[in-house]
């Protein structure tokens, strides 16, 4: 059999990225034949779109929901309504997840446990977690990441994530972005340590990125045109790591900095904001190192939207930049980057800071 040489993988059938897109979701029920679904939404996003999503879903009467509505993202959440629905477990044809990352994850881990689909509604793009098979919780103030359920389909509707605050969605754009970054990683592991590499999943996880970098001047995400790209980038980054089957197309050096704030418990701005100054930093390593990359057109783009490039804007000193950049080389160093291939010291870091003004 040649096809056991084939990767399977699981690419939902359903995607909608446009104003409006909710309209949709009716169209759910009778393509999966969904009886039974589980809403999962937050306090807000229940507001915002998880009673709309409740309405169309029962308006075909064909179909019943039982709502859950999560104040604080955790496993013990997703433990507590996998338990609340055990006795019935096995009825649920699909959990919809409306909400935003941390509302996606609890559906995403309650899905995967309960063998049901998963139907991703985000209010918000704040990373690439909307489709990627990965949830993210905080346990003890430390980042986990665990195995979880991929979305069959996606609904985005721009009206609802243009709407959202705007602090997320140039959290977004950071977590985007720094998968240019990222791919440099991997080619040097390819390189370096004979690694695998798929041009494919890089080109995926990499081209939105281009995309919008490519526009830099005119960047603005209150225009359709350029939200669209965002959104649509967002899921293709989850997209290459659930085609992959690990982060490595969309995480290295500058998601092992942004760990490393998190680790040190320096991890005060959002995850696309902490990877967004990482990016600039670890790109201009690239640039320094290897000659490749464009760090000041990074910079400005991210300038240009507003998002922090400093370590202040993010109630961080000079200081604690550095100590995470020392410690993150003992983030998962089995994942090689440039902090591998170079170990850059205290005073490389310091320099870099210095020229790329993310802390003086
Ligand atoms: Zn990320």
């Amino acid at each position: 059999m040649i096809l056991k040489h084939f990767k399977q993988i699981l690419l939902p059938v359903d995607v909608r990225i446009h104003k409006g897109a909710l309209k949709h979701v009716p169209k759910l029920v009778s393509r999966y034949d969904l009886k039974n679904v589980i809403i999962v939404t937050g306090p807000k996003t229940n507001e915002i779109a998880g009673k709309k999503v409740e309405e169309l879903i029962c308006s075909s009467n064909e179909c019943k929901s039982k709502k859950f509505i999560v104040k604080t993202a955790s496993r013990e959440t997703a433990k507590k309504i996998e338990q609340e629905i055990r006795g019935d477990l096995g009825e649920y044809d699909a959990v919809l997840g409306v909400g935003g990352g941390k509302v996606l994850d609890v559906a995403k881990v309650v899905a995967f446990h309960s063998n049901a689909l998963l139907i991703s509604i985000p209010t918000n793009a704040a990373h690439d977690g909307v489709a990627s098979p990965l949830a993210s919780f905080k346990e003890k103030g430390m980042p986990i990441s665990i195995k979880a359920a991929s979305p069959v389909s996606i609904i985005a509707d721009l009206e609802i994530i243009r709407n959202s605050p705007v602090r997320l969605l140039r959290s977004g754009y950071g977590d985007l972005v720094s998968n240019l970054v990222e791919v440099k990683d991997w080619l040097l592991g390819v390189e370096k340590i004979d690694e695998d590499y798929d041009e494919i999943v890089a080109s995926i996880s990499s081209m939105p990125a281009m995309l919008l970098l490519k526009s830099a001047d005119e960047l603005d995400f209150r225009d359709s045109k350029y939200l669209k790209l965002l959104v649509r980038g967002l899921i293709l980054g989850g997209l290459a790591i659930n085609m992959y089957g690990t982060s490595r197309p969309v995480s290295g050096s500058a998601h092992k900095f942004s760990h490393a704030l998190d680790y040190l418990g320096y991890g005060r701005g959002t995850h696309g904001e902490q990877v967004g100054i990482g990016t600039i930093i670890m790109e201009y390593m690239h640039q320094h190192y290897y000659g490749e990359g464009d760090w000041e057109l990074l910079k400005y783009s991210l300038e240009k939207i507003l998002a922090p490039t400093t370590a202040r804007e993010i109630g961080l000193t000079k200081k604690q930049i550095l100590e995470a950049l020392m410690y993150a080389k003992n983030i998962r160093p089995s994942r090689y980057t440039i902090l591998e291939d170079q170990n850059p010291g205290k005073k490389d870091f310091e320099i870099c800071l210095e020229k790329t003004g993310v802390a003086k």
